[in-house]
């Protein structure tokens, strides 16, 4: 028929420009993985073909949302999980629990990784997080704890209560508070290890030295504070783990690496792991409205482990960015200002709008802290003067699927008077 031969000439006009032969899906692995851990990295780059397209410099992202629990938290709950257990801190079904004070993706994922491993998971979080988290918590069996947001100078600071509940949680009742053994290192490394499960026991009321109590300590409940501000297994799941990844599946060919920092685990580890594949790499930051990161780095204000005055609330900064941003020092930080070469501030409007521009061009549907680094990712090109060909990395956290409350919710930004403006990213990405 007349329409057949139309169909049929339009796609052979088509076929001039475009391949129509479907291609294959292809596998991310070809084995069978061991339950829900062995679906945890290995996540795949992915061309941000819009911006990548304007700019003529490839932006890849690491496709991170694709992990089991939703977010590159997955790799940082297993790997304090497993090294917690290597150190003989955990054990699995003897009715140990595991505590975290956080803001939500590493919650979710730490309650996925306990429970695959014989845990339970306690999660305290300041009570002004997006809905969305505290439900998938729920969902995954965690006992969620939720305070009114506090300095990290204030004991009901959620991170401070996550500590003390572990510490006290298992704790044999003749022992008194006050004992001044009452002291677990919180930063865990390998050489200390069995001076940790002493000073632990001891502080729970076991005497390692006795074989009854001993017996007895190996199989009763513990309570383990995770930590991911100052935990090492953190810095380790991206230096041993992500970092080599984004080096393979590049070919080694990167010219920086962009990043928001909640702990800095992931700038921290990734940044170093590729500089010390090539010390060119460009190490840049990306930092929301409130955060006083990009002022240490850009100014070097001062930076300590309690929250400098002035930025003590960050929470009452109003941020639609979750996730990133921190005003104190801490061991993961610590690793990573060293070799931050630049840092960026990012509004909420560009983030916001980034995020709409990207579901526009390329249907990708991102959370607050991916589309902040891709603001930054832009402005680096820009900066950098870059236009032919080279390539810049950066982690896409989360999907929007997380955010619908706050950074997806229209009516919520236009309250809070926050534009969504694709012009915002059109001039971001206006030739110079
Ligand atoms: N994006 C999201 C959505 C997060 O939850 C976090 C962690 N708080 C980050 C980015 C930052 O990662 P990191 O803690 O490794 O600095």
């Amino acid at each position: 028929s007349t329409s057949f031969a139309l169909y049929y000439q339009s796609r052979k006009r088509h076929r001039l420009t475009t391949n129509f032969a479907p291609r294959p899906i292809e596998l991310r692995s070809d084995e069978v993985l061991s339950g829900v851990t062995g679906l945890i990295g290995n996540t795949p780059l992915v061309r941000i073909n819009s911006l990548s397209d304007a700019l003529g410099v490839e932006i890849l992202g690491k496709a991170e949302f694709l992990n089991p629990g939703g977010s590159v938290k997955d790799r940082v709950a297993l790997r304090m999980i497993d090294d917690a257990e290597r150190m003989g801190l955990l054990r699995p079904h003897t009715g140990s629990r595991i505590f975290e004070g956080t803001v939500g993706s590493t919650g979710i994922s730490i309650a996925m990784v306990a429970k695959a491993r014989g845990y339970d998971a306690t999660i305290i979080m300041p009570d002004d997080v997006a809905e969305e988290k505290v439900k998938a918590l729920k969902a995954l069996g965690a006992t969620i704890e939720r305070v009114r947001p506090a300095s990290i100078v204030d004991k009901k600071q959620y991170v401070n209560l996550a500590r003390q509940r572990a510490k006290n949680f298992g704790k044999r009742d003749k022992i008194d508070a006050s004992d001044p053994t009452a002291n677990v290192p919180q930063l865990i490394t390998s050489s200390s290890s069995s001076l940790v499960v002493t000073t632990t026991a001891l502080h729970v009321g076991f005497d390692m030295e006795d074989p009854q109590d001993n017996e007895e300590f190996l199989t009763k409940p513990r309570g383990y504070f995770a930590d991911q501000f100052e935990n090492r297994s953190n810095f380790d799941a991206h230096f041993d783990g992500t970092g080599p990844e984004i080096w393979r599946q590049t070919n080694g060919r990167v010219d920086a690496f962009v990043s928001g920092a909640g702990t800095g685990g992931t700038i921290a580890g990734i940044g170093r792991y590729l500089k010390s594949m090539n010390e060119n790499v460009v190490v840049a930051l990306s930092d929301p409205e409130g955060s006083g990161l990009y002022n240490k780095v850009k100014h070097g204000v001062m930076f300590d482990r309690k929250e400098s005055e002035g930025t003590k609330r960050r929470h009452q900064v109003d941020t639609v960015v979750e996730g990133i941003g921190i005003n104190r020092l801490t061991n993961n930080i610590d690793l990573a200002l060293p070799i931050i070469d630049d840092a960026f501030r990012i509004s909420d409007a560009e983030a916001v709008s980034m995020s709409r521009y990207l579901v526009q061009n390329d249907g990708l549907f991102l959370g607050s802290s991916s589309a902040c680094s891709l603001v930054a990712c832009v402005k680096l090109v820009r900066r950098m003067g870059w236009a032919e060909g080279q390539r810049v990395v950066t982690i896409l956290c989360d999907s929007g699927n997380r955010h619908y409350s706050k950074f997806w919710n229209d009516e919520y930004l236009r309250k809070a008077n926050i534009p969504i403006d694709p012009r915002i990213v059109e001039d971001l990405l206006q030739p110079l």
